[in-house]
């Protein structure tokens, strides 16, 4: 059996209970190092075998699972905040499924929750914004056409931006052309929920500038949009006095 397994943004006790468990009961473990906090493999057995998918191909990490499944072991692939966001999980899965592997998934904080959280932040504030935008500025990676940071920007929804804190000046760029002011309100937080976090309101015109003045040049995620900021929103209805609800009658 395979479990992919959602690590969490960082903090070694944002891993899910389940998925604490997985890492405790696995006999292989196969980690994204480049991103999963190593302090997570201490959950694991003295007898477990770790391997580093950062150093490892595709086939390699396969050829892992298969030795690890005709022992009849157990297996955590293990991933960075919610494996379902560029977790290139898909790939290993179609994989098994041809192999006759069996596998599931338990998910994960995704890093842009511990970035909200890191700054106490509601992605989703009443007359702000109802919609997360979470993106990407291609890399070597495409991303479709149609999905352009200019063609989100016009929705002006709260955006967060993944894998793209070297490319800082051309999102920027894009955000102002889709029609963003320059003073929108924007935050960069640097491995939300690690010891060394770092997390910095700044402007869209200015995201470039911050990451450069804090030497951040990779791990972290881009919020864009006035939730960041915001000095007036409308309160929720579900906690107001006039509104009943499934649970509460109104009091007035
Ligand atoms: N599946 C992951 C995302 C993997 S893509 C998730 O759900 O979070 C890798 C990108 O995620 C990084 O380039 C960075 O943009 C972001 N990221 C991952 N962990 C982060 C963290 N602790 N703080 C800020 N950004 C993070």
């Amino acid at each position: 059996m395979v479990h992919f397994v959602g690590a969490g943004p960082g903090a070694p006790d944002l891993i899910t209970v389940r998925g604490k468990q997985y890492l405790e009961e696995a006999d292989v473990i196969i980690y994204a190092g480049s991103l999963v906090n190593p302090k997570l493999l201490e959950y694991s057995k003295d007898v477990c075998t770790i391997h580093n998918s950062a150093k490892m191909t595709l086939e390699e990490v396969i050829s892992v699972i298969e030795h690890a499944e005709a022992a009849g072991k157990t297996t955590v692939r293990l991933h960075t905040g919610d494996p379902c966001l560029y977790g290139a999980i898909r790939e290993q899965m179609d994989i098994l499924d041809e192999k006759g592997i069996a596998y599931d998934s338990c998910p994960g904080v995704s890093s842009f929750c511990g970035a909200a959280g890191a700054l106490n932040l509601e992605y989703t504030l009443p007359d702000i914004s109802q919609s997360v935008i979470i993106t990407r500025m291609e890399g070597r990676t495409p991303v479709p056409s149609k999905e352009s940071i200019q063609s989100f920007a016009a929705h002006q929804a709260t955006m967060v931006v993944f894998l793209s804190t070297g490319m800082l000046e051309e999102l920027s760029r894009r955000l102002i052309e889709g029609g963003y002011t320059a003073d929108t309100p924007a935050a960069i937080v640097y491995k939300a929920t690690w010891e060394d976090e770092k997390k910095l309101i700044c402007t869209v015109g200015t995201l470039a500038q911050t990451a450069k003045e804090n030497n951040i040049t990779k791990t972290a995620l881009m919020i864009i949009g006035d939730v960041v900021n915001a000095a007036h929103y409308e309160r929720s209805k579900l906690y107001d006095p006039g509104f009943t609800t499934e649970f509460r009658k109104a009091s007035r």
